[in-house]
């Protein structure tokens, strides 16, 4: 494989096959959840189509073809993925009257996905394939190929396909020109319209198994128990496994005991207990400090509530059964986990849970942080409380 891919090895195998004993076929849709792998495969098997030397129908890697596919720059392969809409648009060329500047982010967005398969292309503006790239990649296929003759169809993200687009596409996948393959790929199969699925073979992405995101992230320098927290946080999603391989976790452990200790009346630190409810001044220095975690870092800010998600299931497992302590996501945060589930008998872990993503789905939708948070932070005091009464 030319392009890193990590798992997926029974999809891999069956396109080796299809390849090597020349049975591809000329539509396929890959459909599963994001960071799974569906563009690393999609180029993997570009590379392997358009190879001139191609081992078990594996790709070469050193071969002209190879060469160019590492760069995405193979005149017979296309790729098709949202583009902004220019001022004065062209009816079939997208870049046509783009400006020098989104040009120039493209190209940065295509070449970032050559160096890391699963990053996300992140096109300002860009929110449908427009029916002008149909058109220019029709014409393009009509044009005599200038290399090998096999021609080969990626489209990112189909789903933001606009209606005329997709039409435009369902005309060249019912006649679609000898030898060539089209790939779709989308994390909502269901935003596909059944015409398209039904003229393509469905290829169900899985998320990436756990153990092997670890062996990965230990593979780049991971030691070994962060590796295993950010596999479990990370959900079978490659893409999220590399944003935390990044992150912080000291920075991110201190805010989130902060807060709980907080909503302990400081009960959580062994050291210092404080006999005191948590007040409603407590409450608003953290919707402060939260608010200003959101403004400056909104992705930073989601996973400080992810990472609330995560205590409370860690707490709920401890509380269930004590020997739970492998299945922990935060295995370092025993001590803590274990003050929160003596001092909150009997928390009322599903609403807390239902609060903490409902607030999490909100925070995307441009609504008031303070006033979220300040929803949720009582509503957390109240439900904690009430389990200090019985
Ligand atoms: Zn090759």
């Amino acid at each position: 494989m030319i392009f890193e891919l990590i798992g997926q090895e029974a999809i891999a195998d069956r396109f080796r096959r299809l390849i090597h004993n020349r049975r591809i076929g000329s539509g396929y849709l890959f459909a599963g959840p994001e960071g799974s792998g569906k563009t690393s495969m999609a180029l993997n098997v570009a590379a392997m189509l358009l190879c001139r030397d191609p081992q078990n129908g594996e790709p070469c890697g050193t071969c002209p073809s190879c060469t160019k596919m590492r760069h995405l720059n193979h005149p017979n392969f296309h790729f098709v993925h949202a583009t902004p809409r220019a001022k004065s648009p062209s009816d079939s060329d997208p870049f046509q009257g783009l400006s020098d500047e989104d040009i120039a982010v493209i190209r940065e967005e295509r070449a970032r996905l050559t160096g890391d398969p699963y990053a996300d292309m992140n096109i300002p503006g860009a929110n449908q394939i427009l029916i002008a790239y149909a058109r220019y990649i029709k014409k393009e296929l009509a044009m005599k190929p200038a290399e090998s003759d096999r021609q080969v169809v990626l489209v990112y993200r189909a789903e933001l396909a606009g209606i005329e687009a997709f039409n435009s596409l369902l005309k060249i996948l019912e006649e679609p020109p000898a030898r060539t393959t089209f790939i779709l790929t989308t994390p909502a199969l269901d935003l596909i319209p059944v015409t398209i699925r039904s003229r393509c073979q469905i290829v169900k992405f899985n998320p990436v198994p756990d153990t092997l995101i670890r062996e990965y992230l230990v593979s780049r320098g991971q030691d070994d128990a962060a590796a295993q927290r950010i596999a479990r946080l990370c959900g079978g999603n490659v893409r999220q496994a590399k944003a935390l391989m990044d992150a912080d976790f000291s920075e991110v452990d201190g805010t989130l005991l902060d807060f709980w200790r907080i909503m302990m009346g400081g009960k959580l630190n062994p050291g210092k207990p404080e006999e005191r409810w948590v007040t409603a001044a407590d409450i608003g220095e953290l919707i402060e400090n939260y608010t200003a975690l959101a403004k400056n870092d909104a992705a930073a800010f989601r996973n400080q509530l992810r990472f609330m998600i995560f205590f409370l299931r860690d707490a709920q497992l401890l509380s269930a059964s004590p020997e739970a302590e492998d299945k922990l996501i935060n295995t370092h945060l025993v001590k803590e986990l274990e003050g929160f589930v003596r001092y909150y008998p009997g928390f009322p872990y599903f609403e807390m849970i239902r609060l903490t993503e409902n607030t999490l789905a909100d925070s995307g939708k441009n609504m008031y942080i303070p006033a979220l948070l300040a929803n949720l932070f009582l509503e957390f005091r109240t439900a904690l409380l009430e389990t200090r009464k019985r």
